[in-house]
C-alpha cells in the first residue's frame, strides 16, 4: 500500500514516519525549498541563523515530547525556569515566578510576585486578573468547551474592568497573534489551565539551535532509512477525484501522482484551492472556507553588547512586539557576544503592510524605551521575517469547523495543526497529535488494526481538586448557615 503525503511541515513529516512504521510505502511532496513548514529555520547570507519565528514548547506537549524522544532529539529542547519577565519603561522589570509548591499555591505565588512590581494597571485591577484566572483553573472540560461562543474580551468584561487582563495580553498575542477582542475565550482559558496546572507545567522550552535544525534532519533521515521518498519544490496544484475516491494528484501543474492513500497536511488555504468544485457539496470541505490566518511577523536584532542577562521569555505591553527572548542568554553556546533579541510582532494586522525599515525603527525605539543600555548600544544587524501563513485565527465558534482527520473520500485523510484536536488552536503539539490520529484512523480503516499513538496530558493538580470541591460546597454551607441564623432569630422572636 502506498501513501502520498502532501506538505512537509511538522505534521507531514510526522505522518510520513507514522505510516512507514505501519509498513505503508510513503512518498512526501513539499512545495517549498526547505522542509519544516512554519517550524523551520535557515542561514542567511552572513551564515546567521534565522528562525521562521520564535517558537516555545510547553510540558503539556506530551505527544510532541514522545515524538521527539522517538526521534532521539528530545535533548534539543532546552527547558528553562518557570519565570516570565515583564520589561517596562526605563529598565523596570516585573517577574511572574511560579513557585515549587503544590497547585494552586504555585500559581498564587506567581501572581503575588507579579503583583509587587507590575505597573501596567493599578493593583486593584490586578485582583480581578487573579480572580478571573483563578476561576478558569477550576472550570470543568464542558465549561471550557462552552466558552467557544464568546471572545476573551467578553469573558473578561463579565469578570472585571476591561483592562484587567492587560498583564496577560503579551502572552495572548504571542501565542495566538490575535487580540483578546477576537480570540475565542475557550482557547486562552484552556491554555491558562494547562500551563498553570502545576509548577512543572509552567516551564517554557526553547529550541536548542535553529528551529528547523533541531528536528527536520532527524525526521528526514528516519524517513529515508525506512525507504520513504521526499521531494522539495513539488506543489500540489489539483486533487483529482473520481466517485468517492481521490484518483490522483497533479503536481506543478502537469505531473500526475497516484497512490492508494492520500494525506493532506497542507494548510486549509492551500487545500481549498486545489480541491475540485464537487468537493464543496460536502459540509466537511465547506468548513475549510471558515479559516483565515492571523498575520504575524518576527524580528531578530543583534546588538554589540549585552542588554540583559534574562534567559527566559520577556513580555511587554504597548510595544510593536509582545513576546521575545534574548537568545544570547537562552542559548549562550550558540549566540555568543551581545544580545540577540528574537521578537514576535503581533497582532500584525496593522503592521504587515509596513516597510521593514519602518517596522525596525518602531521596534528599536520601543527597545530603547525598555532597556536603557540599548540607548548606547550599536545594532549590528536586524532582520524582519514575514510569515506567509501564520496560525489560523481561532475566532469564537471556529472549533466546530476544524475538520476531523477522516474525510468523506474513502482514501483521503487530513492532518495539520488546524484539524481537530484536543489543543484548542494551532501549534506544534496539534501538528503531532493530528498526525498520530491520522495514522490511528488509517491503521483502523485500511489495515484493520487498532493502534494508540496519542497520549492525554495529565498534570499533577495538587490541591486544586480539593479547592474545586470547596468552591462548590462553600455557597451551600454559607447559605445553610444564613438560613439557620434566620430561623433561630425567627424562633427566638416568636418565643418572646
Ligand atoms: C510566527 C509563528 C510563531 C509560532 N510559535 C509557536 C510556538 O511558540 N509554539 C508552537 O507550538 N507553535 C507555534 N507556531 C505554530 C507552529 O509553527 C505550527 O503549529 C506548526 O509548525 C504546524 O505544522 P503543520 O505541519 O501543521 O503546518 P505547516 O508547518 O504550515 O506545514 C504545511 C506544509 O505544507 C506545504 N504546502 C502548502 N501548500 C502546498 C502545496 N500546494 N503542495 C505541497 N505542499 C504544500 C507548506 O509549504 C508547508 O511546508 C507558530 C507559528 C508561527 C507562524
Amino acid at each position: 500500500m502506498k501513501a502520498l503525503v502532501m506538505g512537509g511541515g511538522m505534521a507531514g513529516l510526522a505522518t510520513a514516519i507514522n505510516l512507514l512504521d505501519l509498513g505503508i510505502e510513503v512518498e512526501l511532496i513539499e512545495a517549498d525549498e526547505i522542509f519544516g513548514g512554519r517550524a523551520s529555520s535557515w542561514l542567511d547570507e552572513d551564515g546567521d541563523m534565522i528562525d521562521n519565528a520564535l517558537h516555545v514548547f510547553f510540558p503539556y506537549y506530551v505527544n510532541l515530547i514522545n515524538f521527539f524522544k522517538k526521534m532521539g532529539i528530545y535533548e534539543n529542547i532546552v527547558w528553562k525556569s518557570t519565570d516570565f519577565y515583564y520589561a517596562m519603561d526605563n529598565g523596570e522589570q516585573a517577574v511572574m515566578r511560579f513557585a515549587n509548591l503544590p497547585a494552586p499555591f504555585h500559581a498564587a505565588a506567581a501572581f503575588l510576585s507579579l503583583f509587587r512590581a507590575y505597573k501596567g494597571i493599578p493593583k486593584w485591577k490586578m485582583l480581578f486578573t487573579a480572580a478571573s484566572l483563578g476561576s478558569a483553573v477550576l472550570f470543568s472540560k464542558e465549561k471550557i468547551e462552552s466558552l467557544d461562543n464568546m471572545t476573551l474580551a467578553q469573558y473578561n468584561a463579565r469578570r472585571g474592568p476591561h483592562d484587567a487582563m492587560k498583564p496577560l495580553e503579551p502572552g495572548i498575542n504571542g501565542l495566538t497573534f490575535t487580540p483578546s477582542w477576537m480570540i475565542s475565550a475557550k482557547v486562552m482559558v484552556n491554555w491558562f489551565k494547562k500551563v498553570g496546572a502545576s509548577y512543572e507545567t509552567s516551564r517554557v522550552g526553547f529550541a536548542n539551535g535553529g528551529l528547523g535544525d533541531i528536528w527536520v534532519g532527524s525526521c528526514l533521515d528516519y524517513i529515508h532509512s525506512k525507504g520513504g521518498k521526499t521531494e522539495l519544490k513539488k506543489a500540489v496544484t489539483s486533487i483529482n477525484v473520481e466517485g468517492n475516491k481521490v484518483k490522483s494528484v497533479t503536481v506543478n501543474g502537469s505531473e500526475e501522482r497516484t497512490a492508494d492513500l492520500y494525506v493532506s497536511t497542507m494548510s486549509p488555504y492551500s487545500l481549498r484551492r486545489v480541491l475540485p468544485p464537487q468537493s464543496f457539496y460536502f459540509e466537511y470541505f465547506r468548513d475549510l472556507m471558515h479559516f483565515t490566518y492571523a498575520p504575524s511577523l518576527s524580528l531578530q536584532v543583534w546588538f554589540d553588547r549585552k542588554l540583559t542577562d534574562v534567559d527566559v521569555t520577556f513580555f511587554s505591553n504597548d510595544c510593536i512586539f509582545n513576546t521575545y527572548a534574548d537568545l544570547s542568554n537562552v542559548l549562550p553556546h550558540i549566540f555568543k557576544g551581545g544580545t540577540m533579541f528574537e521578537m514576535v510582532l503581533s497582532p500584525a494586522d496593522h503592521i504587515e503592510g509596513l516597510p521593514d525599515e519602518v517596522i525596525f525603527d518602531i521596534a528599536i525605539n520601543d527597545i530603547k524605551r525598555l532597556f536603557p543600555e540599548a540607548r548606547e548600544a550599536e545594532v549590528r544587524k536586524w532582520k524582519v521575517v514575514r510569515e506567509r501563513q501564520g496560525v489560523y485565527r481561532a475566532y469564537p465558534g471556529m472549533e466546530k469547523h476544524r475538520p476531523f482527520q477522516r474525510s468523506p473520500y474513502e482514501n483521503f485523510y487530513l492532518a495539520g495543526d488546524y484539524t481537530k484536536t484536543h489543543v484548542s488552536s494551532g501549534g506544534m503539539e496539534a501538528a503531532i497529535w493530528t498526525s498520530n490520529k491520522c495514522a490511528e484512523l488509517i491503521a483502523q480503516d485500511k489495515l484493520g488494526k487498532t493502534i494508540v499513538l496519542n497520549e492525554e496530558f495529565n498534570a499533577d493538580r495538587g490541591f486544586t481538586p480539593v479547592i474545586k470541591v470547596a468552591n462548590r460546597v462553600a455557597p451551600f454551607l454559607v447559605g445553610g448557615l444564613v438560613l439557620r441564623g434566620l430561623a433561630r432569630r425567627a424562633l427566638g422572636k416568636s418565643k418572646d
